[in-house]
């Protein structure tokens, strides 16, 4: 990424950008939808490369993402540098509950940084350029879809949050592919702690039992094809469990959209300036 001014990086700096970005922060400082529709009016600096622009992502740093990986079909997750022409040796030996995951990006720098602004303060700024980049690798992975979902957050979490970032992003996706978006098909019944610390195993039987469709839903549910949206697939516990929850209550099939998937141990190693840190399913 360069360090070329543009015209509008000189126009704002001094006193106009301390004013942008005082109004950037009341804002963000709503928390509310409406909001995000301002905030991507004003002109602001990109949070990757600092150019100023409109929106939270310039063009030029969104299109670095747009390089497709061979990825496995099942569960996404980066084949480099052995791309296999079938499923990748985990979804072999234990094949997930969703028939396919599709994602955007690998769990990486600048995006993990970014990933978790999203999650704990600027969602609604953020949603609408994250949101599109999901949409584009749907896309070029055409799936019959009748509603969109989020992974939910418990009451609890949500009233810490104040939003749910995967419903952020479910709407933003749904706006671009014209499918309808649902947040009420799908409970969080019981509120989990951080998964952070736990194993693949232990994040399984965790986050058991934890969802549930209300039956008033269940009709809704009954043969259609559902994708459930998320920020991050880590060990894909979370999604597997929803995916679970959802082919019980009747759904035909269940396909996962993730902004980001968490790369296998070896690639994560080799990547420099990694945090060593896992990140969790589901927050
Ligand atoms: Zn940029
Ligand atoms: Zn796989």
């Amino acid at each position: 990424m360069s360090g070329r001014v543009t015209p509008l990086r000189a126009i704002h700096r001094g006193r106009g950008a301390q004013y942008i970005e005082a109004m950037h922060s009341l804002a963000r400082s709503w928390s509310l939808a409406g909001a995000a529709g301002w905030l991507n009016a004003l002109p602001s600096q990109c949070l990757i490369c600092r150019r100023w622009q409109r929106g939270a992502l310039c063009e030029a740093c969104l299109s670095h993402t747009r390089r497709r990986v061979p990825r496995c079909p099942r569960c996404a997750i980066d084949l480099r540098p052995h791309p296999a022409p079938a499923h990748c040796v985990p979804c072999d030996d234990q094949t997930p509950e969703f028939d396919r995951a599709i994602t955007a990006l690998d769990y990486a720098q600048p995006w993990s940084t970014l990933l978790a602004r999203l999650k704990f303060s600027e969602g609604t700024a953020l949603a609408r350029p994250l949101g599109k980049l999901l949409a584009e690798a749907v896309s070029a992975r055409s799936t019959p879809v009748d509603f969109v979902l989020p992974v939910p957050l418990s009451t609890q979490r949500l009233r810490e949050r104040g939003y749910n970032q995967s419903w952020l992003l479910a709407q933003a996706v749904s706006r671009q592919l014209k499918l309808p978006a649902r947040h009420d098909l799908l409970k969080r019944a019981q509120h989990t702690e951080r998964l952070m610390t736990l194993d693949a195993e232990q994040r399984r039987a965790h986050i058991h039992g934890v969802f549930e469709v209300p039956s008033q839903a269940l009709p809704l549910i009954e043969g259609r094809h559902l994708a459930v949206v998320d920020d991050v697939m880590t060990t894909g516990a979370t999604l597997n469990e929803v995916s679970a929850t959802l082919l019980e209550a009747g759904a035909r099939s269940v396909s996962v959209w993730v902004l980001a998937r968490t790369p296998a141990p070896k690639q994560r190693k080799a990547s420099a300036g990694e945090r060593s840190t896992e990140p969790d399913d589901r927050l």
